[in-house]
């Protein structure tokens, strides 16, 4: 099937108020610009190398999300143009953004990665420590982030009750973290192709689908 149809196709999956971020990490722009064409205009990228690349070759008027893990050290190419970055989990990356932001003179929309997923690999602050950093007021000393909610990855696994474990605990997170914010803290940013309807069940306002759009990825290249 084309990009245009599958993209319908999870289109009207969705339920209104869920956005979608088309994942489009490895594949060429001209994929991403048939998505582009058929109405698209969020994407999600997980390296900042290849996200400025796209920005610079397709067309202006798209959101570039970043869904990755970012190093410190990368910052500065991604904060001029990006729109959101799903990956915030730790103070030092704060502060480097907030940084960054401020020299660029943009206000940049992040999400609070947490880490409920059974995989120690995975990324995203433990509970107990984003509460702390929360806690203490720091996010007002950066008037140049504005800190939309949460983002999270299940754990990989076909049983379900644990996806739902782990949907279930980032939506309370979220919750929880709600009043230390403006009416701004509104997005919880979960699923992906094979969970996407389950994260819907959990509050998701925004899923990261790829695969299911684009076909499979093709790590080799
Ligand atoms: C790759 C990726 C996705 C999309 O994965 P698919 O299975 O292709 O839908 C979503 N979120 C993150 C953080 C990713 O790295």
């Amino acid at each position: 099937m084309s990009i245009a149809s599958q993209l319908q196709q999870v289109r009207n999956s969705l339920p209104p108020g869920v956005e979608l971020v088309a994942v489009s990490k490895t594949y060429p722009p001209e994929r991403v610009l048939e998505a582009y064409e058929a109405g698209q205009r969020i994407f999600g990228e997980n390296r900042p190398q290849e996200m400025a690349q796209k920005y610079e070759a397709l067309p202006k008027d798209i959101d570039w999300h970043l869904i990755g893990h970012l190093q410190t050290n990368k910052v500065k190419l991604v904060v001029p143009f990006v729109k959101m970055i799903h990956s915030l989990d730790s103070s030092r990356l704060a502060e480097a953004i907030q940084k960054a932001a401020a020299a660029a003179d943009r206000t940049i929309d992040v999400l609070l990665e947490i880490h409920v997923a059974d995989e120690e690999s995975k990324s995203g602050w433990e509970w107990a420590e984003l509460l702390e950093y929360v806690r203490s007021g720091a996010f007002a000393q950066m008037p140049n982030l504005r800190v939309r909610g949460v983002m999270g990855v299940a754990t990989n696994t076909d049983d379900e009750q644990v996806i739902r474990r782990d949907f279930a605990a980032l939506q309370s997170h979220k919750n929880d973290l709600a009043s230390f914010f403006g009416p701004e803290f509104d997005t919880l940013s979960i699923g992906m192709s094979q969970d996407y309807p389950i994260a819907v069940e959990y509050g998701a306002t925004l899923v990261r689908i790829g695969s299911l759009i684009f076909g499979a990825r093709d790590y080799s290249k």
